[in-house]
């Protein structure tokens, strides 16, 4: 479902990835953990093309990102959904209008039928009776779960989230990780996680990859990396996190 192929990146001289190579399976669920600045959200942000990478291939779905032309980008772009750390809903737009604005622009639903499928989503993540306030009268974890509606009104193959909790006060965490892990069982959607709630992590991921220097230095099953890692540096990672 996805796939990175030597995968480079640099700022300036500052080589973020090195020849990356990782794939994701169709419905599987992946999350990357490792130190801060060892390119975890530039991966994430390459398949949302915010970023393009400087060598290498990365493909969705069957389709090629990059390098591809910018029809064929955009139509593996389509696939996808990232949910951010700071929710990057749009301020001066109703919780209604921040999930039909994509749907009716990008993929062209009328407005009607972009609300129906806003007002499901609102129902999942229990806010329907707030479909009218702006953004900033909601919590944080309330504006977290629409962002999540958000995603999937677009409804991706590949669902992005970057420490979608780190931003939350640590009463509103449990919410919106519950949420995840119900869209991780209920649905056949991809999802590539980064995260620092390590049980979560361990709860829905089928596979843990541990990031370092722009490599993945070591991956596997949850449950092995987090008892019995390899690396001394995913040891001494797990050991400054847990
Ligand atoms: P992580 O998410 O794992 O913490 P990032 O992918 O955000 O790491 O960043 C990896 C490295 O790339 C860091 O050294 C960061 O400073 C650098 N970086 C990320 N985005 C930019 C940018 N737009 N310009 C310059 N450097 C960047
Ligand atoms: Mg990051």
């Amino acid at each position: 479902m996805v796939e990175l192929r030597d995968v480079t990146k640099r700022f300036g001289d500052n080589t973020v990835l090195d020849d990356l190579c990782m794939s994701v399976r169709p419905g599987r669920h992946v999350t990357l953990i490792g130190p801060s600045g060892s390119g975890k959200t530039t991966i994430l942000r390459m398949l949302m093309t915010l970023e393009r990478p400087d060598s290498g291939t990365i493909r969705v779905n069957g389709s090629t990102l990059y390098p591809a032309g910018e029809k064929e980008r955009r139509e593996a772009r389509r696939k996808i959904g990232m949910v951010f750390q700071q929710f990057n809903l749009f301020p001066n737009m109703s919780v209604l209008r921040n999930i039909t604005e994509a749907p009716v622009r990008a993929l062209g639903l009328d407005r009607d039928e972009a609300e129906a499928r806003a007002l499901d989503l609102l129902d999942l993540v229990g806010l329907k009776d707030r479909r009218d306030a702006r953004p900033n009268q909601l919590s944080g974890g309330q504006q977290q779960r629409v962002a999540i509606a958000r995603a999937l009104a677009m409804r991706p193959k590949v669902l992005l989230l970057d420490e979608v909790t780190s931003a939350l006060d640590p009463e509103l965490v449990a919410g919106v990780l519950d949420l995840l892990r119900s869209i991780a069982t209920s649905t056949d959607i991809t999802m590539l996680c980064v995260t620092h709630e390590m049980t979560f992590a361990r709860d829905i991921s089928d596979e843990v990859l541990m990031f370092d220097s722009g490599k993945v230095i070591e991956s596997g099953a949850p449950e092995k990396i987090f008892s019995d890692p390899v690396h001394e540096r995913t040891r001494e990672f797990l050991g400054a996190v847990l």
